[in-house]
């Protein structure tokens, strides 16, 4: 459990040492163990899953990709989680997210932008990234200093016992769930962050990592017809062309260049 008189010490001591959000400690700021952080993941999972009431396909060709990708950019990960992988109909909705603890869904809608395996690798080697790096624990931790979190502290991990309001607060910060109307970007640092280390587990993985720079040029080119995230994330192109960059490192570094 987390204190509520522990987390506003700690709170008061960062805004004293930490007078800027490009303050180190301030990026890092992490009130969560891991263990509190799988629990709040867990508990938001179900709040998703049963708050937005959309079926789950559970059988099929996509359901089995799904899975079989989840599986092995978990193993590439590293993270000694509970996986849970759940694919979610809903046509109309282009997303996807990792709770911290390894809690993953798939909405249907992403898939025909993502097109094949290596494109959907790199999304949830994405999602995944923001999990093991607690991006997710890290913002609710920020939001503690800030404005929003000390109710959300004084309430501890245990979701049962939070109002609504602060249920999606949680939700929200976790960067998953559209219930709330929007998916809150993460920090332009926490996405640059997630897209490299997650390019990271799909090459692991041993999935093409070139798929992925081609897949934000799609959505680029769905422009405003496309998900409506995309606004409020950072520039696909930008992204694309920083991941082109990156990867022939990354593959050297992870032993793959001389590979096909
Ligand atoms: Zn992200």
């Amino acid at each position: 459990m987390i204190s509520p008189m522990r987390t506003l010490l700690r709170s008061l001591l960062v805004a004293t040492l930490c007078l800027s959000s490009s303050c180190e400690t301030y990026k890092r700021l992490n009130f969560y163990s891991e263990q509190e952080e799988a629990q709040l993941g867990e508990q938001a999972y179900s709040e998703i899953l049963q708050g937005e009431g959309k079926p789950l396909i559970t059988s099929g060709a996509n359901y089995e990709m799904v899975v079989r990708v989840g599986r092995k950019i978990a193993a590439a990960s590293g993270a000694n989680y509970q996986w849970e992988f759940k694919l979610i109909d809903a046509p109309d909705v282009p997303n996807a997210f990792c709770l911290p603890g390894g809690k993953i869904a798939v909405y249907s809608g992403i898939l025909p932008i993502t097109q094949n395996e290596h494109a959907l690798a790199a999304v949830m080697g994405h999602e995944v990234a923001h999990a093991t790096e607690h991006h997710g624990a890290i913002r609710m931790s920020q939001g503690m200093v800030t404005q929003l979190g000390l109710t959300i502290a004084a309430a501890g991990v245990s979701m049962a016992k939070m109002s609504d309001e602060q249920k999606m607060g949680v939700v929200a910060a976790l960067g998953a769930g559209t219930q709330v109307g929007l998916t809150l970007p993460f920090s332009r640092d926490h996405e640059r962050d997630a897209d490299i280390v997650g390019i990271r587990f799909a090459i692991r993985a041993g999935y093409d990592p070139w798929e992925a720079p081609k897949l934000w040029e799609r959505m680029n080119q769905l422009g405003s017809s496309g998900p409506g995230w995309l606004s409020t994330h950072p520039d696909p192109l930008e992204r694309a062309e920083k991941l082109r960059q990156v990867i022939p490192q990354i593959l050297a570094e992870e032993g793959k260049l001389k590979n096909p």
